[in-house]
């Protein structure tokens, strides 16, 4: 029995950088070596050192080659998997492979937001409650995971809430799954778990489609969408509340889902859009005649990246509208 752990760098694994800043540099075995009662788990974890980056620099294909080797990782006999990086764009990486993971291992992924170097720096805590849930008979068809803060979250709901806040990973729609309290990992809700996708062979090659998202604002005159549909496959709106805009958008954003698919999100932080409540030019009921597809529940980082692996594998217009009536 073992844990495999993949460190990708991110604040948890950053050190000095003579002055000019802290870098990730710090290894798995520095991570490790850094947690007290890691060893009292009777696991031991089998570190691949694969990145040692910002978050902001991961690519679709470098976590898709992770999930890759986390599936082989579980394959060979491990019975958990922890991923550690940075948490800038965890969000999106932890749903990413939630959405191809096909195991009943649990996938985990932490980090930290205070670096080594500062007082109650949170890793060691954040890495040591990764392992207990990777190891935990509990967690096992839970899918992938993001633990942080002593709370267990479902990736596909999770968000980053705050810039700097130790409790920065929450769950709006949902709350937690559960928690790690006195080491023992309690899990209170079990989330619905969707068949997982299959991993298109131009997303690991790193011919992923380009899919823009754009926020809507006030007064928005939309020019920066203009010539969109030449340059990309797919495009997410996140729009004022309920899923609206300006109603001088609303053929321009027509226009474009006669091209390109075109997924309707709510800028918000938490809630769905609608489908069919406000009648006005620019309403959801309105862009939704015009052809956007209904992006649900899901955030527009989220909605992002569930359209890039769509669009990835082939999918045609009908074929995402199904995928967001399912994963939205
Ligand atoms: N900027 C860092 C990163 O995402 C922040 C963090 O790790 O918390 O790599």
């Amino acid at each position: 029995m073992s844990i495999a752990l993949f460190t990708l760098g991110g604040t948890i694994a950053m050190a000095g950088h003579g002055g000019a800043g802290v870098v990730a540099r710090l290894t798995g075995a520095d991570l490790t070596a850094a947690v007290p009662g890691l060893a009292d788990l009777g696991v031991p974890l089998e570190v691949r050192d694969t990145h040692a980056v910002p978050s902001a620099h991961l690519t679709f294909p470098q976590l898709l080659a992770v999930v890759g080797a986390a599936s082989s990782a579980v394959a060979a006999g491990a019975e958990g998997v922890v991923v550690t990086q940075g948490t800038d764009t965890l969000e999106e990486t932890a749903y990413l492979a939630d959405l191809v993971w096909a195991h009943e291992a649990p996938l985990v992924f932490t980090g930290a937001m205070r670096n080594p170097t500062l007082a109650g720096a949170d890793g060691p805590a954040n890495l040591l409650a990764a392992a207990r849930v990777a190891a935990a008979p509990e967690a096992r068809g839970l899918g992938t995971l993001v633990v942080f803060n002593d709370e267990i979250h479902a990736a596909r709901w999770v968000r980053k809430t705050h810039s700097t806040s130790t409790a920065t990973f929450a769950s709006p729609n949902a709350g937690p799954l559960g928690h790690v309290i006195e080491g023992r990992v309690r899990v209170l809700t079990t989330p619905p778990r969707h068949a997982p996708r299959p991993v298109p062979a131009a997303a690991q090659e790193g011919d992923t489609p380009r899919v823009a998202l754009y926020t809507v604002s006030l007064d928005d005159d939309g020019v920066l969408l203009d010539g969109l549909a030449d340059t990309h496959q797919g495009l997410v709106v996140a729009g004022f509340g309920v899923g609206h805009v300006p109603g001088t958008l609303a053929p321009v954003l027509g226009a474009l889902a006669e091209r390109v698919p075109v997924v309707l999100t709510s800028r918000s932080g938490s809630g769905s859009v609608l489908r069919h409540t406000y009648g006005a030019v620019g309403s959801e009921t309105d862009l939704r005649r015009r052809g956007l597809i209904d992006g649900g529940l899901l955030d527009p980082y989220k909605a992002r990246v569930l359209l890039r692996l769509l669009l990835a594998g082939g999918a045609d217009r009908e074929a995402v509208t199904a995928a967001f009536a399912r994963h939205g």
